[in-house]
């Protein structure tokens, strides 16, 4: 499979959108660690105050080693933020504390997507874990051009289909998180205007490798389906 030109046309855009989006991260996050916010909070500090601005309670804040290591951690109701956020009064660190804050409120009000998204974590897991050697097996057996190939085909398709239905249902989530980020930001006169600019484009950056993740997985996917013989005739017939 790896040594098939069609592959790396499917999988090498996918890659390079990564890549690309990471980039963008990288820099956009680079750039405006250096910037000072004017208010003088730190990313804990923020963070603090948006989830009382909400009227949330029991929601812990804690660091974390690494870079862009911050997450919230629906489980134990805990927002982590790295070394670069929790302490640090930069614009950067405002805008990533923000929108974790943003994913503990969609938490605290049972937003659809959220739910949805974290009930489908094992089902992703299983599938996604599983597909390789299915679809592996379906292309011995013939691709879809048999009919145990095709029963091994379908299934290995719909194994992996649970990751991209994964990738897609993030979307709305990593969106959501920072809308409500940047709102209560503004509303909130935590930070001025030019500042909260320079956060948005942040979080921009960090959506975007939301975006390449679906569509690489979206390729992976219509890779499969031409692989193993669904789509323009079969192609592994010996
Ligand atoms: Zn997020």
């Amino acid at each position: 499979m790896y040594m098939d030109p069609l592959y790396w046309l499917f999988i090498g855009a996918g890659m390079l959108l990564s890549l690309w989006a990471q980039f963008r991260v990288k820099s956009a996050y680079a750039r405006y660690s250096q910037v000072a916010s004017r208010s003088g909070l730190t990313g804990a500090d923020i963070a603090q105050r948006i989830l009382q601005a909400n009227g949330i309670n029991g929601v812990r804040i804690e660091g974390i080693r690494g870079s862009l290591t911050d997450h919230y951690d629906p489980k134990a109701r805990t927002l982590r933020l790295s070394e670069g956020v929790y302490g640090t009064r930069s614009i950067a660190a405002a805008g990533i504390a923000a929108h974790e804050v943003g994913h503990a409120i969609q938490h605290a009000q049972n937003y659809g997507p959220l739910k949805f998204r974290s009930a489908w974590v094992p089902v992703a897991n299983l599938g996604g874990g599983l597909s390789m050697m299915v679809i592996m097996a379906a292309l011995a057996m013939g691709g879809a051009a048999t009919a145990t190939g095709q029963s091994l085909a379908t299934a290995g398709i719909l194994m992996f289909a649970t990751t991209t239905v994964f990738t897609l249902i993030t979307l709305p989530v990593e969106f959501d998180a920072s809308r409500r980020a940047l709102a209560t930001l503004e509303s909130g006169g935590v930070m001025p205007k030019d500042e909260i600019a320079g956060a948005r484009k942040v979080l921009s950056a960090a959506a975007l490798t939301y975006v390449a993740a679906f569509v690489t997985s979206l390729l992976t996917l219509f890779y499969y389906l031409v692989r193993l013989g669904f789509i323009g005739g079969n192609r592994n017939r010996r």
